[in-house]
């Protein structure tokens, strides 16, 4: 058996609100009469879709993509996999991609030019946590809540072998 993981507080609930009040503001100015189309990552993002949506006061439409690059545990497998199932009606939509986190920018990236492909209106990504410093991709980011520091993190929405998205707070853990 391996040592219990340590989940160090990294970012706090009220931090988080904070963002997140920031990034609806900057979207309420974008997309107020635009009826945009939010398309949220699972699993991850539906913490943060669901507190975000509740301050966007105009219309608006909500998808899911089902996307997975991480395997068991910490590591990236450095594939994208699209369950089935993905949004079709694309097409003259003004969309706006919710994210938990970008890391390497690979999931970002494949997404965004599958997005891209369906001929939207406009495309444009938003990400609640950037972990800059993995970047591998090249990744436009019109709406960023946090920046974090190099490490695997929990909370929010965010899991480690489907654990601690109940969390009300971001961890770093260490194992
Ligand atoms: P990327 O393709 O940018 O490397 O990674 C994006 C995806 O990897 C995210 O949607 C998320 O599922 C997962 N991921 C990357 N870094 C972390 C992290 O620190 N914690 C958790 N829980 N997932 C992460």
């Amino acid at each position: 058996m391996g040592s219990e993981p340590k989940l160090n507080l990294l970012l706090t609930k009220d931090e988080i609100a904070i963002a997140v009040t920031r990034l609806a503001a900057e979207i309420s100015r974008d997309y107020r009469d635009k009826n945009p189309l939010l398309i949220a990552v699972l699993k991850g993002s539906f913490v943060f879709l669901s507190d975000l949506i509740r301050q966007l006061d105009f219309p608006l439409e909500i998808e899911f993509v089902h996307l997975s690059s991480y395997g068991k545990g910490t590591e990236s497998s450095g594939r994208v996999r699209m369950a089935p199932g993905a949004p079709s009606q694309i097409k003259g939509r003004h969309v706006l991609v919710i994210e938990d986190i970008i890391d390497t920018g690979l999931t970002a990236a494949f997404l965004l030019d599958h997005l891209r492909r369906k001929k939207p209106a406009s495309l444009k990504f938003c990400t609640l946590t950037d972990k800059k410093e993995r970047r591998r991709a090249i990744v436009n980011i019109d709406y960023r809540g946090l920046t974090v520091p190099d490490k695997f993190i929990v909370g929010y929405g965010l899991d480690c072998d489907e654990m601690f998205r109940h969390l009300p707070d971001i961890y770093a853990l260490e194992q």
